[in-house]
């Protein structure tokens, strides 16, 4: 079996070294059959979904499909620009030089994904990497099973097999993967994982991007329009059943709108997911039981405002507030990807930017006001890998912005153009004549004075 991975990982970059991946037209070619494949597999990519999450076949097509399709589109339709020459300003020196930046490939790739959007997060890295002419080993996660099978049987239907081949397997497999050599390691999972994969990549000099999680606060100021704006952040924290890396982890109030704000989630989970989410086709699973155990175990010992309906079974977890809950809950040690919701009470945006400023960096911090000015001043006064005003998760569908985290929260970004650059190098070029020699008399020794005086 290790052999097997080996002798994989060798066919790929051998393949990238016969420069195949160089001309844009391959590259072009390459994208266009993954579209293909999303378009013609759609209903094996749902159904293999519906079986991991649960989830039904329209939130496949919105959460995973539609954006991968966008990014792909993108990056047809940009790739001579994206990869042409960068001509950048000169200096005296050389004012009558060709000075350019040249996105060149770097290698080889290995993508390593999480399983909550199983092929979005594990294809939207693919795209950027056949886009800056690279090849890569695409290792989904094993935790989402069925997505993982049929990705490493469909895609080679379509992709060349020598360039992206699927490798599947779990901890050990990737293990073993990770003591190969690659250009790049694109890794999209926990914290905790994330520092194995970069102790890994440290030993060849592999660069990473490091996609992970957190929690992302969610800051409600008591003057802003709070039936909106729970609306929007129970859209935010319950779709996928919270299982969402840029989901609202816990929200931060003032104490006298705490109970308006449980009232208006409650009235927002009933509009979205009926009066019984668990018969309601778009809501949900837990991926599996040991993460049903785990996020069930978080909500000890805090008072349960909504929700809190579980049954093991079936891994379903009823979309669950709790209230009045303390920094040092078992809920607040750490990010809860999954359908609760915990609120903690602050006296106003002070103690919010403290509170947040305590911790570790986050994904996301979410803000909502009608101020301009407070929202500016958690801009300034926190540090995040995005911040969003007024709404949830709608960042991640901005190809321009970049996506990533910060600090704890992850290393490197992705979406357009930035994860052409993220898995391009970009190269400085610099083109001299050999003519004009007299300019260059002043900088060769000897330094005398009248060199010097010129
Ligand atoms: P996971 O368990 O599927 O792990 C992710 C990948 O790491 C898998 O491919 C798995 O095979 C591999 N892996 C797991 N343990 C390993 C080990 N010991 N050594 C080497 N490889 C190992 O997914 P997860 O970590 O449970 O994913 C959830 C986390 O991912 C959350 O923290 C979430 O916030 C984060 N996430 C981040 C983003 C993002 O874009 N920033 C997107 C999705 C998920």
């Amino acid at each position: 079996c290790v052999k097997v991975k080996q002798l994989i990982v060798q066919r790929a970059r051998k393949s990238f070294q016969t420069g195949k991946t160089k001309p844009l037209e391959f590259r072009v070619h390459q994208l266009k059959n993954l579209l293909r494949f999303i378009t013609e597999k759609r209903r094996n990519i749902a159904d293999a979904v519906k079986k991991d999450l649960g989830k039904s076949e329209h939130g496949t097509e919105l959460f995973e499909t539609l954006g991968l399709e966008g990014e792909i589109n993108l990056a047809i339709e940009n790739l001579m620009e994206w990869a042409a020459p960068r001509p950048v300003e000169k200096n005296l020196l050389t004012i009558s030089d060709e000075v350019y930046i040249q996105p060149e490939p770097l290698g080889l790739v290995l993508i390593i994904g999480a399983w909550n959007y199983p092929w979005a997060v594990t294809l939207q890295p693919l795209v950027g990497a056949i886009a800056a002419g690279n090849a890569a080993i695409i290792k989904p996660s094993e935790v989402s099973s069925y997505s993982a099978k049929a990705m490493e049987e469909l895609l080679p239907l379509y992709l060349d097999k020598d360039l992206y081949p699927v490798v599947t397997g779990g901890v050990l497999e990737t293990q073993e993967l990770l003591k190969q050599k690659f250009d790049h390691i694109f890794y999209t999972g926990s914290s905790a994982v994330g520092r194995l994969v970069m102790e890994a990549a440290s030993h060849h000099l592999t660069p990473v991007t490091l996609e992970l999680g957190g929690k992302s606060p969610c800051y409600i100021d008591k003057n802003c329009d709070i039936t909106v704006a729970c609306r929007r952040i129970t859209w935010g924290k319950f779709v996928n059943c919270g299982q969402t890396c840029i989901a609202p982890d816990y929200i931060l109030c003032e104490p006298s709108i705490q109970s308006t704000v449980v009232e208006e989630i409650r009235k927002c989970i009933k509009e979205f997911y009926t009066d019984n989410p668990k018969s309601f086709e778009d809501y949900g699973r837990i991926i599996n039981q040991r993460h049903f155990k785990r996020i069930m175990a978080l909500m000890d010992g805090s008072t349960v405002a909504l929700g809190g309906d579980s049954d093991e079974s079936q891994c379903y977890i009823e979309p669950t507030v709790l209230k009045d809950v303390t920094s040092e809950s078992k809920v607040m040690r750490e990010e809860i990807f999954g359908p609760l919701l915990p609120i903690i009470t602050v006296s106003g945006v002070d103690e919010a930017i403290q509170f947040i400023n305590e911790r570790e960096k986050p994904l996301v911090v979410y803000v909502f006001s009608h101020e301009k000015k407070l929202i500016k001043r958690v801009i300034a006064e926190t540090s995040s890998g995005a911040l969003l005003a007024n709404d949830c998760l709608v960042h991640f569908t901005v190809s321009a912005l970049p996506f990533g985290g910060v600090g704890n929260s992850g290393m490197g970004c992705y979406h357009g153009r930035h994860t052409f650059d993220q898995l391009s190098h970009l190269r400085s070029c610099l083109i001299k004549q050999l003519k004009m020699e007299g300019v260059n008399s002043m900088r060769y020794p000897p330094h005398t004075a009248k060199k010097m005086s010129w």
